[in-house]
């Protein structure tokens, strides 16, 4: 069968397992907008967390790393690991890697996909059907999802009092992602909520635009940055995110890792690396911004339009903080729902556990021939999945399984 294999997202993991599927001689189709979540969902000025050696977009043939891009764009290399990359580096950097390795993107939505259905009793099923945003109707033999950050910001129900009518960066409440000029909050009281790197760096981007920020954050001593490079202990296994066995095991053998049990491997992909500050954003975050440490945030209201959260603080007293915006840098969540290009078919037969599908070998879902890739895929292979040096596993893995299947 010639039918195609659909690519549904053009961010690092839909790129990479295109080139992937590409270099196995399988025709794909792949869409979406490339680098778009970097491009608009995240703050100008960016500097990664990531090292360049957890950076590179994988690739199956040689020529296409980070420190290549640099050489064919005529910048200083970028490969110690205190060598910082900065944001508009690395969306030229995947801009360079989709025309070198996917040129045929197709710039649309995907706005549905659905079973096509069997030939027959016992015959195996003949794809799927996917509408285009262009009109455009096609059958695809195998879809991949890599819709990456796409629809999935968190915001927790403590801060939707004062966004009933969901976050919005001209309304009281918004999510990180919905900004990419902090510059508009010059001269403004600003509120950041969490902890992570996201809260942190948008903060601190703030701060440097004239903002007076407020970081409100759960439980104490819970600011931190990480360790430099040169400060990390020598006799720890490298990893793509720093010394330590445990980011060793889960970045180069992510293969047991759905096989732990649920709860665990649903900590684990919340919990490692994070919430915690890049080592290099201290000097920029300290004694710049104001840290609030409370116990918990009971409520958001905005009383003519001016967000004011009610939270309990340590010692169990009430205390009310207002500002003239608040931004949740609350990150992002799984859940096979907010994917609203499924068809409520395909969702019902997909097995998930807690909104993230169960994927099984070769990163296919229940439904042979439907594949999660990316930040989807965490819950199933590990933390490594949310950070683009998770490619180089499950790239090459995907790829392989798709040409072996009898679809
Ligand atoms: C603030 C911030 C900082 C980060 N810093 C780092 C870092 O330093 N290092 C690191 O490794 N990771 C970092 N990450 C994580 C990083 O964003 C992800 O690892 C990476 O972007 C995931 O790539 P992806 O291809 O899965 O998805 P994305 O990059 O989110 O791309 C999604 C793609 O899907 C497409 N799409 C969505 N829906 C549809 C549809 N219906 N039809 C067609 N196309 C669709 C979009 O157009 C887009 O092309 C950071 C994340 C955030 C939020």
């Amino acid at each position: 069968m010639h039918l195609p294999v659909a690519v549904i997202g053009a961010g690092p993991f839909g790129l990479s397992t295109a080139a992937h599927l590409r270099a196995l001689g399988i025709p794909v189709r792949v869409f979406g907008d490339p680098m778009v979540s970097w491009r608009d969902h995240m703050p100008a000025g960016m500097l990664l967390k990531s090292t360049p050696a957890a950076t590179n977009i994988d690739a199956p043939q040689r020529g296409h790393t980070l420190v290549d891009f640099c050489d064919a764009a005529g910048i200083p290399r970028l490969v110690k690991d205190d060598d910082i990359i900065p944001i508009e580096t690395f969306i030229a950097y995947g801009d360079w890697f989709q025309q070198r390795l996917v040129p045929e993107l197709e710039r649309v939505r995907v706005v549905s996909v659905d079973r096509r259905g069997s030939v027959g009793p016992g015959s195996a099923s003949v794809g799927f059907e996917l509408k285009l945003s262009s009109g455009e109707l096609f059958t695809a033999r195998a879809v991949v999802v890599a819709t990456g950050l796409s629809g999935l910001a968190h915001l927790p129900p403590e801060l939707a009092g004062a966004a009933p009518d969901g976050p919005s960066p001209v309304g009281p409440v918004s999510h990180a992602s919905q900004h990419h000029d902090l510059s508009r909050f010059s001269g403004k009281d600003l509120m950041v909520v969490g902890a992570g790197q996201s809260a942190l760096e948008t903060a601190a981007l703030a701060t440097e635009a004239g903002a007076r920020v407020r970081v409100v954050v759960r439980g104490r001593g819970s600011v931190g940055f990480g360790t430099p490079p040169w400060e990390q202990p020598r006799f720890r296994p490298q990893s793509p995110f720093g010394r330590a066995w445990s980011l060793w095991a889960l970045c180069y053998y992510p293969h047991p890792y759905r096989y732990l049990p649920a709860q665990l491997r649903h900590y684990l992909v919340r919990h490692v690396l994070g919430p915690l500050g890049a080592w290099w954003l201290r000097d920029r975050f300290e004694g710049k911004a104001e840290i609030t440490e409370v116990a918990r945030i009971i409520r958001a209201d905005a009383p003519d339009r001016r967000p004011v959260l009610t939270v309990r603080t340590d010692d169990g007293r009430t205390r009310q903080l207002s500002a003239d915006h608040v931004i949740a840098g609350t990150g992002y969540r799984v859940d096979i729902a907010a994917m609203d290009f499924l068809s409520p078919e395909l969702c019902t037969e997909l097995a998930v556990s807690r909104g993230t599908p169960k994927l099984g070998a070769g990163y296919c879902s229940s439904v042979p021939g439907l594949y999660f890739t990316g930040l989807p895929a965490a819950a199933s292979y590990g933390p490594v999945m949310r950070f683009v040096c998770g490619t180089q596993f499950a790239s090459p893995r995907l790829a392989r399984h798709l040409a072996a299947s009898d679809l």
